[in-house]
C-alpha cells in the first residue's frame, strides 16, 4: 500500500476508534505503558489502533518496517495536529513568541535519574549472578524463579519510567504554575511516577527474600525509592488525588 494511503488509513482508524463508546479518552496519558500487563487494552485507543492496523506489537526494533511505521504514526499525528490547530486559528508553522526553553532540572529529577542509571548499571553488573542464581533457585522451586524473574522485569520496566514521569511532572508544573487553571498533568504524572515507585518497592521485597547476598544493594535501592517518593509527594502534595481516566474511575 502506498505511504499516503497507509497514512490516511491510520488517521481514519484512529478517529473511528476514538469515537467508540467503550474507549476511554486519554487513558494512555497516565498509564504505565506496559500494554502486555494492562487490563484496559480493549478500551485504549492507542492499543486498539496498533492492533487493528495489523501491526505486530513485538516488532523487532531493528526491523526497517518498525521504523517505517514509527515515521508513519508521527507524520499522521502531525497531520491531525495541524488540522486541529487550524480549526483553533493556530498557525503551527509560525509559533511567534512562544517560549520553548526547557525549565532547569530540579534536584528531585536528578535524584530520579540517578536511580535509573544505578539500576541500569546494577542489572548489567549482576547479570552473571542472576543467571547462576536463577538456575539454583529453579532447581529448588519453579514458583520462586517466576517471582525473581517477574520482580526483575518490574524493576527494569519502571526504572526509566519513574524518571520520565518525574521529569514530566516538574516540567508541566513549571509551564503551568502561573496559569489561571492547571490541567492536572503535573499531578497525574507525579501519581503514575509514585505508582511505579510503589510497584518497584514490592518487586524489591521479593528479591530481598530470594537473594540474601544482594541485601545491601537491594536496601540501598529501596531507600533511594522511598526518599524519591517522599520528595515527589512533598513537591506535588495533591498528586494521589488525581483521577487517572479509566484506572481511577
Ligand atoms: S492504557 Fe494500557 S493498553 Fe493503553 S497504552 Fe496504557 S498500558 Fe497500553
Amino acid at each position: 500500500m502506498e505511504r499516503k494511503e497507509e497514512m490516511q488509513r491510520y488517521i481514519d482508524k484512529s478517529k473511528e476508534i476514538a469515537n467508540r463508546s467503550e474507549v476511554i479518552s486519554g487513558i494512555y496519558n497516565y498509564c504505565d505503558r506496559w500494554c502486555d500487563r494492562c487490563t484496559f487494552t480493549s478500551r485504549c485507543s492507542l492499543y486498539l489502533t496498533e492492533q487493528e492496523m495489523g501491526w505486530d506489537e513485538n516488532a523487532d526494533m531493528e526491523n526497517q518496517e518498525f521504523w517505517d511505521r514509527m515515521s508513519l504514526v508521527f507524520e499522521s499525528t502531525m497531520e491531525m495536529l495541524h488540522e486541529s490547530a487550524h480549526k483553533f486559528g493556530i498557525d503551527l508553522d509560525n509559533p511567534g513568541d512562544v517560549d520553548i526553553s526547557e525549565p532547569e532540572e530540579t534536584e528531585i529529577e536528578q535524584f530520579a535519574r540517578d536511580y535509573t542509571l544505578d539500576i541500569h548499571n546494577w542489572l548489567i553488573d549482576s547479570q552473571d549472578y542472576f543467571d547462576e542464581k536463577m538456575i539454583s533457585i529453579a532447581s529448588d522451586s519453579t514458583e520462586n524463579i517466576v517471582s525473581v524473574t517477574d520482580a526483575l522485569e518490574v524493576i527494569e520496566w519502571y526504572s526509566m519510567f519513574i524518571t520520565a514521569k518525574t521529569h514530566r511532572a516538574f516540567y508541566s508544573y513549571e509551564l503551568e504554575k502561573d496559569a489561571d487553571e492547571l490541567s492536572g498533568d503535573s499531578q497525574g504524572s507525579a501519581k503514575i511516577a509514585v505508582i511505579g515507585i510503589e510497584r518497584s518497592l514490592k518487586a524489591f521485597t521479593v528479591l530481598y527474600h530470594q537473594l540474601p547476598e544482594m541485601e545491601d544493594d537491594l536496601l540501598g535501592f529501596m531507600v533511594h525509592l522511598e526518599k524519591l517518593k517522599k520528595a515527589i509527594l512533598v513537591a506535588v502534595p495533591d498528586a494521589m488525588e488525581f483521577k487517572r481516566p479509566g484506572f481511577d474511575d
